[in-house]
């Protein structure tokens, strides 16, 4: 039997040129799921019915950041800020949540992750924090990845509470949406001094929490998410042996 869990890790689109193009997930994410005892693997998105054949290989999944959710998901026209889209990829990672929430495999989601695991619980978003959120921080950072830029405020009695054991924490910060409208099974677990909400937890049985800022770029000189990424893999280490 393995030993380490199968960490599935949702990927992006790229075109680098018209010879190629496909998946896309940032070096970090593997690198932090490596370091805290699990085996990374990049989840291509095709479409639901290959993301639930992925997702039975995996002993849990993080949901990685990249394009915007289109807003047909939550019921809104486009926003002249939208990023880019990509319905398949959307489509793909909402089966894929349903799925994990359903099979109790836990679920890690970051930047455009929470904010999709949003969305598919039937939340919305806030399209463009910069032109629509009123005096909000800089969300947008201007410095590497791995900086952090901004402190953000855990709730109490939260998961990422007991984890980190602090209730204030200061993070990176690389999105220009954020959650706007929570869905009724989630709860908010953290926020910013502007009110953007960064972080949120599932309340149902099986384990989900998502963070606005990307921890795994933080992970390697930050021993708060570098704790929350063992965690995790803790707790898929468990589903695994279940
Ligand atoms: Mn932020």
């Amino acid at each position: 039997m393995r030993q380490k869990p199968v960490i599935g890790i949702t990927g992006g689109y790229v075109k680098h040129n018209a010879f190629m193009e496909g998946v896309y997930v940032h070096h970090d994410y593997h690198r932090s799921v490596a370091a805290a005892g699990g085996i990374p693997i990049v989840l291509p998105f095709l479409n639901p019915e290959a993301a639930l054949e992925a997702a039975a290989l995996c002993d849990g999944v993080i949901l990685s950041g990249g394009e915007d959710v289109d807003p047909l998901y939550y019921g809104e026209e486009p926003h002249p800020q939208l990023g880019y889209t990509t319905r398949e990829r959307d489509e793909a990672e909402i089966a894929l949540i349903r799925h994990a929430l359903e099979h109790s495999i836990p679920l890690l989601a970051i930047c455009r992750g929470v904010q999709i695991l949003n969305v598919t619980l039937g939340g919305t978003l806030i399209q463009d924090i910069p032109s629509q959120w009123s005096d909000p921080l800089q969300h947008s950072q201007k410095v590497e990845r791995g900086r952090d830029t901004h402190a953000v405020a855990i709730e109490p009695g939260s998961w990422l509470a007991e984890i980190l054991g602090a209730m204030r924490i200061r993070v990176n910060s690389l999105h220009h949406q954020a959650l706007k409208e929570v869905a009724d099974d989630l709860k908010v677990a953290a926020s910013a001094s502007d009110g953007i909400i960064e972080a949120v937890e599932y309340t149902g049985s099986s384990f989900a929490v998502g963070v606005q800022w990307h921890p795994e770029s933080m992970a390697a000189t930050n021993p708060l998410m570098k704790r929350l990424f063992e965690a995790f893999i803790i707790r898929c280490k468990k589903q695994q042996e279940a």
